[in-house]
C-alpha cells in the first residue's frame, strides 16, 4: 500500500510537470490505489456524457516502421513522395525527413546519437530503425520524462520491440546500463504505447506510434465509461462516454469493444498480462448480444451455445436443447469462424459476396449475432463505391444492426458510434436521390424504442457524429468543416 501511493505521489508529480493544461485534469481527475490493478484514474466530481475530462501529449511519439504504412517523416508525420531515397538524412542517420528546415532542427540530438553509433546501410531506409524510433527517442528525453517513463509499468514478456540494435549499427554500445536502459525502456513501450490513427483522407491514412503516460494509467474495462481521440496535435483527448459519478474509477477499452468475451479476454491476457473480470465478461450473454455464441453441435437444433464459465477451458451449453459442446470443439469453432472471416475480408469484395459467404459458411458456424458477423458488416460499412440501392439499404442495416448492439452493451457515446452516425447519416442522405427509395418507406414505421427514434432521426445522427468526433484528426472531412 505504502509502494503504491508513494508511486501515486511520484506519478502526481510527472503529471505536474508533463500536461500544458494541468486545471483540466485537477478539475476531473485524480489518481487513487486502486484494489486490483495497483492504481487508477478516478473522477472528482459528477461528470456528464461528452465532457473533456483531460488533455494527454505523447510522451514519446514515433513511425509505425510497419512496411503496409504509408512512408512519413519521422517528425512532422507529413507523407513522403515516391522517391524516399531523397528524403533520408543527410547527415546518414538513415531516418526519411520532409525537408522542412524546422523538422531537421528539430532532429538533431536523436541524428548526433544515430550516428555515433553508425548506421549500417544509411542510404537505404531500414523498417527495423524505424521501429525501433519510440526506444531510440526514450534514451534523449529530459529528466522528468525518464523519471514518468520509469514509472510506467512494464511488459519484459513481448518480443515486438525487440530490436535487433546490432544487427543495425556497428557502433551500438554494448555496456550493461546502456543494454539495462534500453531493456527498461523497451519493456515501457510494449505495455504502453499503441498504433494511432492520425489522419485519414484521400491519400489513405497516417499511422503513427505513440505513448500516452496518462492515459496509459486508466485502467480496462469492457463497458468503458470514457472514450479518447488524437487531435491534430497529436494531444490525446478523453471524454466521459458515459455519466460518470464523482468517486467513480474511468475506464477505457483496450480491446475492440465489439469483439467477444473469449476474444477480448485473449488479447489483454496476451498484449496486457491480465483477464478481465468485468460485469460484461462475467454474463455469458454479453447483456443479450450473443457476441461469442456458436451454433448447437444438433444440426437439426436453432439453439446458441454459450461458454459455462469464464475460463479459456470451459464447455459450452445449447440455450435450447441443452447439449453440452466440449470445450476443444468451441475454441475450434471459434478458430474457424475467425480464420474465414478474416480470409474473407482480406480480399476485394462486393456486399453481394459478402451476403453469399455469410449465408453459405459464417452462418453454419454462428448465429448471426456472432462478433465475426459483426466484424464483417463493420468491414463493408466502410465501403463507398459503386453502390447500389439494394447496396446502399444493406449498409443501412448494418450500421442499424451494430447500433443496437452498442446500445444493448450500454457503451454509450464512445467513438465507433460517432463514425456509425455519420455513415448512417450519409447513407440516409445518399438513399434519398433513388427512385426506389420513394416507394420503400420502412424508415417510418413506427419508432417506439429511443434506439429506433435515434436510428431514424437525421438530425440526431449528425449532431451524434458532430459532437463525438469534432475536432478529432482522424474524422471524416465534412465533420470539422465549419
Ligand atoms: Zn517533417
Ligand atoms: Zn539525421
Ligand atoms: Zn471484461
Ligand atoms: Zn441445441
Amino acid at each position: 500500500m505504502i509502494d503504491s501511493e508513494n508511486r501515486i505521489n511520484e506519478l502526481n508529480t510527472c503529471i505536474q510537470h508533463h500536461v500544458d493544461d494541468v486545471s483540466t485534469w485537477l478539475k476531473s481527475c485524480e489518481l487513487r490505489v486502486s484494489s486490483n490493478c495497483g492504481c487508477g484514474v478516478f473522477a472528482t466530481r459528477d461528470i456528464e456524457p461528452n465532457e473533456l475530462l483531460f488533455g494527454d501529449k505523447p510522451l514519446i511519439l514515433g513511425p509505425t516502421g510497419n512496411k503496409m504504412d504509408t512512408i512519413v517523416c519521422v517528425m512532422c508525420y507529413e507523407r513522403i513522395g515516391h522517391d524516399v531515397t531523397s528524403h533520408l538524412c543527410s547527415n546518414r542517420c538513415g531516418l526519411v525527413l520532409c525537408g522542412e528546415s524546422a523538422c531537421a532542427e528539430r532532429h538533431k540530438n536523436e541524428c548526433e546519437l544515430l550516428q555515433n553509433w553508425k548506421p549500417k546501410n544509411p542510404n537505404e531506409l531500414s523498417f527495423t530503425r524505424l521501429k525501433a524510433m519510440l526506444i531510440i527517442r526514450s534514451l534523449i528525453l529530459n529528466v522528468e520524462h525518464k523519471k514518468f517513463l520509469g514509472l510506467m509499468q512494464k511488459n519484459y514478456t513481448s518480443w515486438t520491440n525487440e530490436i535487433y540494435f546490432d544487427k543495425e549499427f556497428d557502433n551500438f554500445p554494448r555496456d550493461k546500463e546502456t543494454v539495462a536502459v534500453i531493456r527498461d525502456a523497451s519493456a515501457a513501450i510494449n505495455a504502453n504505447a499503441f498504433m494511432i490513427l492520425y489522419r485519414s483522407d484521400n491519400c489513405g491514412d497516417v499511422n503513427v506510434r505513440s505513448f500516452y503516460p496518462i492515459m496509459s494509467l486508466i485502467n480496462h474495462n469492457c463497458v468503458p465509461n470514457a472514450r479518447h481521440d488524437i487531435d491534430s496535435e497529436f494531444v490525446n483527448r478523453i471524454f466521459a462516454a458515459r455519466p460518470i459519478k464523482k468517486g467513480e474509477q474511468i475506464f477505457i477499452s483496450y480491446a475492440q469493444i465489439l469483439w467477444g468475451t473469449p476474444s477480448r479476454r485473449m488479447f489483454t491476457a496476451i498484449s496486457k498480462q491480465f483477464q478481465c473480470t468485468c460485469e460484461r465478461c462475467a454474463d455469458p450473454t454479453e447483456k443479450s448480444t450473443y457476441l461469442s455464441a456458436i451454433r448447437c453441435v444438433d444440426k437439426s437444433c436453432n439453439g446458441m451455445v454459450l461458454p459455462l464459465e469464464l475460463s479459456f477451458k470451459t464447455e459450452g451449453k445449447c440455450n435450447v436443447c441443452g447439449k453440452i459442446c466440449d470445450n476443444k470443439r468451441l475454441l475450434q469453432t471459434q478458430d474457424m469462424s475467425a480464420a474465414i472471416t478474416k480470409n474473407f475480408l482480406n480480399q476485394n469484395f462486393t456486399i453481394s459476396d459478402l451476403k453469399h459467404f455469410m449465408e453459405g459458411r459464417l452462418y453454419k458456424l454462428v448465429p448471426e449475432c456472432n462478433q465475426f458477423v459483426v466484424e464483417a458488416k463493420l468491414k463493408a460499412i466502410w465501403k463507398c463505391d459503386g453502390m447500389s440501392f439494394e447496396d446502399l439499404s444493406s449498409i443501412k442495416g448494418f450500421c442499424e444492426d451494430i447500433l443496437r448492439i452498442m446500445d444493448k452493451l450500454g457503451l454509450g457515446e464512445c467513438s465507433l458510434k460517432g463514425y456509425l452516425a455519420h455513415r448512417l447519416f450519409k447513407i440516409r442522405q445518399q438513399l434519398k436521390i433513388f427512385p426506389e427509395s420513394s416507394s420503400s418507406h420502412g424508415d417510418h414505421d413506427q419508432a417506439v424504442s429511443e434506439i429506433d427514434t435515434f436510428l431514424n432521426d437525421d438530425d440526431q445522427l449528425w449532431k451524434t457524429a458532430k459532437i463525438i468526433l469534432g475536432n478529432s484528426s482522424a474524422a471524416p472531412t465534412d465533420i470539422n468543416r465549419e
